[in-house]
């Protein structure tokens, strides 16, 4: 029979955290809070726990999983107040040099480097996550389109005009191309959707020529079929 939750709580050996423990050691996470099997203890490895699971190792942004569950979120957002928000998502241009060039180590020096560049650059309420291997995104609630070519241009000049050091004597620049789309007003989206037209917009960008930045021209007219669909109340709310 399982003994009661307050005699596990009270015997940490009992809960069999063995493995979760080691793993928050390896990832080098901060001393658990209170003593161990207490209440306290054991939502600090549970919190831990749910922080690892939602970064990215390597840069320690946001990993795909935790990014999509924030842009679910963020559709929900949308869709009940009619705030903009826009999607970006950005891919190395020609990294496959840079691996081939430098090393594979190298490579994920260079990734680091741009995952800092981007947590640096923007607001503390925008999202930036590694979704893929060289490729980021970001979500920046409240961005009215008016601002959105800015401030993707302003990301992209700066990755461009940054040096990233590989060893003290060896410095290496590179740039990334842009793809952005809003969410459409009022209307309930998904992540999945979402993220395909920015990078139908990600698409054109490396076609036209690679470091540069494109985003969906018109936010709201551009709805999907599938996002109609999706639409609150039924056919009176359709935009077409
Ligand atoms: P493009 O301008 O079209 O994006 O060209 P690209 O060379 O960047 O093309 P692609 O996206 O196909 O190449 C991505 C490369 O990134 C291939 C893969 O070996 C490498 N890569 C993926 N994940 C990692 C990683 O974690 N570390 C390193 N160093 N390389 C990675
Ligand atoms: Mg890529
Ligand atoms: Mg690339």
């Amino acid at each position: 029979m399982t003994p009661p939750l307050a005699t596990r709580l009270s015997d940490p050996a009992a809960l069999r955290l063995d493995s979760a423990l080691q793993l928050l050691q390896q990832s080098g996470h901060a001393a658990l809070p209170g003593a161990p099997g207490s209440v306290a203890w054991l939502q600090g490895v549970i919190d831990a726990l749910c922080d690892l699971s939602s970064r990215d190792a390597l840069t320690g942004l946001a990993n795909r999983r935790a990014f999509e569950a924030a842009l679910g979120r963020e559709i929900d957002r949308v869709a009940r107040s009619g705030e903009p928000a826009l999607l970006l998502l950005l891919d190395i241009d020609h990294f496959k040099r840079v691996n081939d060039t430098y090393g594979h180590q190298a490579g994920d020096i260079v990734i680091q480097a741009v995952a800092d560049i981007l947590r640096d650059c923007v607001r503390p309420m925008d999202l930036p996550a590694r979704i893929g291997g060289e490729e980021f995104a970001i979500v920046l609630p409240n961005c009215p389109p008016a601002f959105g070519q800015t401030v993707a241009e302003r990301l992209r000049a700066r990755l461009e005009s940054q040096t990233i050091a590989l060893g003290p004597q060896q410095h290496l620049g590179v740039t990334v191309s842009v793809g952005g789309a809003y969410a459409p007003q009022w209307v309930r989206s998904s992540p999945t959707l979402w993220i395909e037209r920015a990078d139908l917009q990600l698409y054109r960008a490396k076609a036209e020529g690679r470091n540069r930045t494109c985003l969906e021209p018109t936010p709201v007219s551009l709805v999907s079929a599938e996002e109609k669909g999706m639409l609150f109340g039924g056919p009176s709310w359709d935009q077409s």
